[in-house]
């Protein structure tokens, strides 16, 4: 079932996902070489709490932390841990969801840590394109498959994969409503976008295999090839005249 939501409830996920970009911005500013994942991902339960929020990930389907963080060959859903250290050239997918006053936020980035091959800054800005892409393809009257098939056209375009295993999804008292929003598909098909639809649109592209493996943590999501990932998220509302991008200022 797909819940339109109204402007109050516009207003709070948008508070959730100002939270959220929040979260993003403090962690990306400590991620180093020699860093640790589980330093950011307490760093991250810190500032949501001291905003009011709750770590919307931590507990959801037994998932054990604030964010996942994703890296290089890991497509999403990577658990932060205490031995694994950020190095010099890794590239790293921050994925963080808040919940706050009852609704949710949920957004992603990726980037590299200290100087990185020209390769992984190709996917990182190309997996950053289908993200805009997607966005810029939210219209009232206009249908999911519109966001799907600019994703794909933009990461394919570039000789990039994209992943199916995994897609976005509506957003709002819950942090996965329906519909689903995959990254590939066609235009003029699936679900219309009416004004009060939120969507989550979060493009995974690969170098490699769009195929992914899961670990023996029941978790950690990465490309069969062992190549490398890129993960961007925002959540988005259909307007009655186009988009607003949640929780970040001058964008969409
Ligand atoms: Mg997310
Ligand atoms: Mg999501």
């Amino acid at each position: 079932m797909i819940f339109l939501k109204s402007p109050s409830e516009l207003d709070a996920l948008e508070r959730a996902n100002r939270l959220v970009h929040t979260v993003l911005r403090t962690v990306r500013a400590v991620a180093a070489p020699g860093v640790s994942t589980l330093e950011l991902d307490e760093l991250a339960e810190e500032t949501i709490r001291q905003h009011g929020g709750a770590a919307a990930f931590k507990g959801y389907r037994g998932f054990p932390a604030t964010l996942c963080t994703s890296i290089n060959d890991v497509i999403v859903h990577g658990i932060p841990s205490r031995s694994t250290r950020l190095a010099e050239g890794d590239i790293l997918s921050v994925d963080c969801g808040v919940l706050l006053d009852g609704f949710y936020g949920d957004a992603a980035t990726t980037f590299g840590i200290g100087k990185v091959a020209a390769g992984a800054k190709r996917l990182m800005e190309t997996a950053r394109q289908c993200l805009d892409d997607g966005v810029a393809a939210v219209a009232p009257g206009g249908r999911l498959g519109d966001v799907g098939a600019a994703v794909q056209a933009r990461a394919e375009g570039k000789g990039f994969g994209v992943v199916r295993e995994f897609v976005g999804h509506g957003i709002g008292r819950s942090l996965h409503e329906d519909p689903q929003v995959p990254n590939y598909g066609l235009p003029g098909h699936g679900q219309v976008m009416r004004p009060g639809l939120v969507i989550a649109i979060e493009p995974m592209i690969t170098a490699g295999s769009w195929r992914a493996r899961i670990d023996a943590d029941g978790w950690t999501a990465r490309t069969e090839d062992g190549k490398l990932a890129a993960h961007f998220e925002y959540s988005v509302a259909v307007t009655a005249d186009g988009r607003r991008v949640l929780g970040v200022d001058g964008e969409g």
